[in-house]
């Protein structure tokens, strides 16, 4: 695993709109609002989640409907332009400079069919909000471990919920996709319509296009045995161990992971678990209550959780399981697939992360993929790598104190593990060329260049960046 260093890009300093013509004409085309550097509207909006990011933006256009994005991509192609794409930053990454920011916040719009079982959502929802408008028909949409994410941007880069091994990947739950390509065009992709796009769009981020809706299937799902046990640091070696023979024991039905934690105090952190070692196993069981409590029997036989957050979870609920943060947190992250867990990969970790080994890393998880995350999807997407074992994850605080350390534990995590992995990731996990195979990032690079000849959009840029990046 690599820490990804993104080379800083030189400063373009604020612009301010009254030397800008080129903002001026983009402010005068707007039905939204375009912020620039140094306003209110600007600090709010050209925020990453992750708080050691600054975005430069030159602007930010906070548009009010798709034709806002169209007029934005079209006058800043005229101008010559970069266009980046933001809902809520939780994927956000920094070199935003010189570029205009398309802010998708007011696109709201959620219409559920019950009936159908799908849902109409705008590109600036967040799955919470899916979440909430499904529960009352009895429906879910695919999430991930945090509803605070964007539909969109969640569900353009795969979309690894706890709910994987049994209904799949987001991505594979899309029927249609409204977007802006890069030469200014608002298309319709089905898997009729621009098939293209539509194969792209599902696991390509956003380098095909700026999104401005998305149709998704919804899975008839109330509620889950699930949650997460957690266990005192002197029993990390043992649960680990357990783990890695019980998860793959597992049914479809059923879906786990791994994280050693070590957390720092913050609200969203129950007390036992803040400020020292902990190891949780999350599960989220689509079977009867009592078959999830049979599934558990043998990792509660390993030792007394600290904490015990197992039960019948409502699905608006699922995202209490990981215990993401739910505010900006500043942090330096890394991920890659392993093909499988051995038990010397498991001493490894240990060696690296696990009680005595100095590791300066907040958390270190495990997802188990298989089940229906290694099915192909009913149409074909740019997702790879679905044939893996485990997507693991590291991340640490990203302090002027904290960093150097950070960087090593991560580099030295990636080190330890690197005969299980193929050095590939997922998109949403790290993302860049190293979230795709040779074919499949020519033909995403095609794509590309088919719908966006003058490369205005700046999310394709990973995929024209050196191989392994
Ligand atoms: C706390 C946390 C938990 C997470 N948990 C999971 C998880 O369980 N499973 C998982 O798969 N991922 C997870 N992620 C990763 C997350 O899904 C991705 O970073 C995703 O891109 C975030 O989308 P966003 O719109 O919220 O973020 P943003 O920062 O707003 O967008 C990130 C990127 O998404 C793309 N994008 C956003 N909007 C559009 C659009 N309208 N059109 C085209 N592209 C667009 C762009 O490439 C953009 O750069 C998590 C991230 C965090 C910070």
């Amino acid at each position: 695993m690599t820490t990804a260093h993104r080379p800083a890009s030189p400063s373009a300093g604020p612009v301010p709109a009254q030397r800008s013509p080129v903002l001026q004409e983009l402010a005068g085309s707007l039905r939204g609002e375009l912020a620039l550097p140094g306003t209110p509207a600007f600090a709010r909006l050209a925020t990453a989640f992750n708080a050691a990011l600054e975005l430069r933006p030159a602007a930010v256009a906070a548009v009010a409907d798709a034709y806002d994005v169209v007029r934005t991509v079209r006058v800043a192609a005229r101008h010559g332009l970069r266009v980046a794409v933001q809902c809520t930053g939780h994927g956000a990454a920094a070199g935003m400079d010189e570029a205009v920011l398309v802010h998708t916040g007011a696109l709201d719009e959620i219409v559920v069919h019950p009936r159908e079982a799908w849902a109409r959502v705008g590109a600036g929802v967040r799955m919470r909000e899916v979440v909430d408008a499904a529960a009352a028909s009895g429906l879910t949409p695919l999430a991930g471990s945090s509803s605070g994410v964007g539909v969109v941007g969640f569900t353009t880069g795969g979309g690894l919920g706890p709910l994987a091994r049994t209904y799949g990947l987001a991505s594979d739950r899309v029927r249609a996709l409204d977007v802006v390509t890069g030469d200014g065009r608002l298309v319709r992709a089905t898997p009729t319509e621009h098939e293209d796009l539509f194969w792209a769009l599902r696991g390509g981020r956003g380098s095909a296009g700026i999104v401005t809706a998305v149709e998704i299937d919804l899975v008839p799902l109330s509620s889950v045995y699930g949650g997460a046990l957690h266990f005192a640091a002197e029993d990390v070696p043992a649960v680990l161990h357990a783990w890695r023979t019980w998860a793959p024991s597992l049914p479809g039905t059923a879906t786990s992971s791994l994280a050693v934690q070590q957390l720092p105090p913050l609200p969203h952190v129950p007390a036992p678990l803040a400020g020292r070692m902990t190891v949780a196993v999350r599960l989220a069981s689509t079977g009867s209550a009592r078959q999830g409590a049979e599934l558990l029997a043998p990792l509660r036989a390993v030792a007394t959780p600290v904490l015990d957050r197992m039960a019948v979870l409502s699905v608006t609920s699922l995202d209490a399981i990981h215990l993401d943060p739910t505010s900006p947190i500043p942090a330096r992250q890394a991920a890659m697939v392993l093909r499988d867990l051995t038990e010397d990969a498991v001493e490894a970790l240990l060696a690296v992360a696990g009680p005595g080994s100095g590791s300066p890393l907040g958390i270190v998880e495990l997802r188990q993929l298989g089940g229906a995350v290694g099915l192909p999807g009913v149409h074909p997407s740019a997702v790879c790598h679905r044939d893996a074992g485990y997507v693991v994850m590291g991340a640490g605080l990203r302090l002027p104190h904290t960093d150097a350390g950070v960087t090593a534990g991560l580099d030295a995590l990636g080190a330890a593990l690197g005969s299980w992995s193929t050095g590939a990731t997922l998109p949403n996990f790290g993302g860049g060329t190293r979230a795709y195979d040779a074919p499949t990032l020519d033909r995403l690079r095609s794509v590309v260049l088919a719908h966006d000849p003058g490369r205005v959009m700046l999310a394709a840029d990973p995929l024209f960046a050196p191989l392994g990046v």
